[in-house]
């Protein structure tokens, strides 16, 4: 039986010897991650059916930003077929894949690796699990939207990239710090040229749009305390919100969005839609268990010793 609690290290890579076909997610910190419980649950589903996936594993290794260039070649040298990146290490991973696609190359951001001869090839699949989530959760398409994103990081840079490629009408990002707002407007570049309008998250632009797409993309809601990182009390009820954080299940951001009526989500299916694209790059296939995966979280998320 596969511990998908262990947090492995580094150093444990050099020795490395599981038998079968590995997988990892890595990130600093990582015990949170949900991960190896979605696509560790899939395997066992997917080896029903082809005997190939009953030696397939899913592992969680702590790796700090530093230590990304090594723990990338051990991982390529000890043939881990597919790695998942997860915070702070999205935006470093551009400096060591042998190839990247277009859609991450926009984004600046990788967030899935698969094994190549030559080296690991990179995508991000978070923009494509924002957009789809959004359609079956807010029952919203992007394309025509005004939309609001919140923060600046890793997760911004995709969900603004994707909505820029799915032509939104217009796209408002707000931040905390200002040097990380110019960072993403300058990556996103020509692309957003005439769509695109920054503002400070202390300070709400009185032409904010007061109804389309709200995202939270900051981290600000991760904490059982934390406030909402916008006061929504001058947007219209008819704004719709998706929250990308998933644990806790609520935050205060979705309580004040329920309480005014506004259709709302939070990321938890865009973390299933995200992961099941990997799968199915990573195995060929055309179809994989999507909602087991998506019954798995549910379940750990239920599970206070998993969830935490
Ligand atoms: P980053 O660390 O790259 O970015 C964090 C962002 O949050 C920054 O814009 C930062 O602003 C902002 N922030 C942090 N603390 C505060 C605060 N106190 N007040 C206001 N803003 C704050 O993280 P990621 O972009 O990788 O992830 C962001 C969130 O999205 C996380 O909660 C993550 O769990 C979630 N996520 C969910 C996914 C899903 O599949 N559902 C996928 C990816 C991410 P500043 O620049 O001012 O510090």
């Amino acid at each position: 039986m596969i511990d998908t609690e262990r947090i492995y290290i580094l150093e444990d890579l050099y020795n490395w010897d599981y038998p079968g076909t590995a997988f990892a997610v890595a990130g600093d910190p990582i015990g949170h991650s949900l991960s190896p419980i979605m696509y560790n649950t899939a395997f066992l589903v997917m080896a029903r059916v082809h005997e190939k996936y009953k030696n397939w594993a899913y592992f969680k290794f702590n790796i700090p930003e530093q230590d990304l260039g090594m723990a990338l070649k051990l991982f390529h040298k000890k043939q881990f077929l597919g790695i998942s990146l997860t915070s702070p290490l999205k935006v470093e991973t551009m400096k060591h894949a042998t190839s990247i696609d277009e859609v991450a190359k926009k984004m600046g951001a990788i967030n899935t690796l698969t094994w190549e001869n030559a080296g690991y090839n990179g995508i991000n699949t978070d923009g494509y699990g924002l957009e789809v989530s959004v359609k079956s959760q807010l029952k919203i398409n992007l394309k025509g939207k005004d939309v609001i994103i919140l923060g600046a990081g890793g997760a911004a840079r995709a969900a603004a990239i994707q909505c820029l490629l799915s032509d939104c009408k217009t796209l408002w990002i707000g931040n905390r710090k200002e040097d990380r707002l110019n960072e993403i407007l300058k990556m996103i570049g020509v692309m957003g040229k005439g769509k695109v309008n920054r503002f400070n998250l202390a300070k709400l632009p009185k032409d904010l749009p007061k109804t389309g797409l709200l995202i939270n993309a900051t981290s600000l809601g991760l904490g059982p305390n934390d406030p909402s990182p916008i006061d929504l009390s001058t947007f219209d009820s008819s704004l719709k919100v998706f929250e990308m954080i998933y644990n806790p299940a609520e935050t205060q951001l979705l309580r004040i969005a329920k309480e005014k009526g506004m259709t709302c989500c939070n990321g938890l299916r865009m973390l299933v839609e995200q992961g099941a694209k990997a799968l199915q790059i990573w195995t060929g296939a055309q179809e994989v268990p999507i909602e087991t995966m998506w019954n798995a979280l549910n379940e750990s998320l239920r599970t206070p010793s998993i969830a935490r």
